[in-house]
């Protein structure tokens, strides 16, 4: 089974609790967790104009192919989500596949590694405390290594 990195993030309401929700949906759904990051508070990327984040990477197996997997995370976020919300933007929750084994995938409905997470002090900060020395082939030096070398100015405050 393919091992898989997800990206999680919450900023509206209890924001621990909807990330610990998401947790506890992925192994009903086929996802099996093996690892779960530190919770991480963030200053907002992108959009600015919004309360800060918590984040956190999780490490996982799944027999579920990319499109299936992608699927599975909108229906989690469907079934926490209530209110109107609008893309980087606040929510309750947020689900992104960073990386699906050593694979890369371009398709309109999905890119992995997903596009900005070596831009992103957030995703990064947590990825290289769960596997340092992870290496996406297409990547030029492992998590750790591009986590030091990252400029992103924004804060990430383990909670
Ligand atoms: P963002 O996560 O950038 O704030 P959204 O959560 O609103 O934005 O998602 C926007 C779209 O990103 C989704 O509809 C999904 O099809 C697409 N997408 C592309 N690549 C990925 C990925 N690796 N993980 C999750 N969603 C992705
Ligand atoms: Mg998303």
């Amino acid at each position: 089974m393919p091992t898989v990195y997800l990206s999680l993030g919450s900023n509206l309401g209890n924001r621990e609790g909807h990330l610990r929700r998401a947790i506890a949906a992925l192994p009903p759904s086929g996802v099996q967790v093996q690892q779960v990051s530190s919770i991480y508070e963030t200053e907002p990327v992108d959009y600015l104009d919004q309360p800060w984040f918590l984040n956190c990477v999780l490490e996982a197996e799944t027999d579920l192919e990319p499109p299936a997997l992608l699927q599975a995370l909108r229906l989690i976020e469907s079934q926490l989500r209530s209110q109107k919300e609008f893309a980087k933007g606040p929510r309750k929750i947020d689900l992104d596949i960073l990386l699906y084994g050593n694979e890369t995938i371009a398709t309109p409905e999905l890119q992995v590694p997903h596009p900005r997470m070596l831009q992103r002090r957030f995703v990064l900060t947590p990825l290289a405390e769960l596997a340092p020395e992870l290496k996406h082939p297409a990547w030029e030096a492992p998590a750790a290594v591009l986590l030091e070398r990252l400029t992103d100015p924004s804060q990430v405050r383990h909670l």
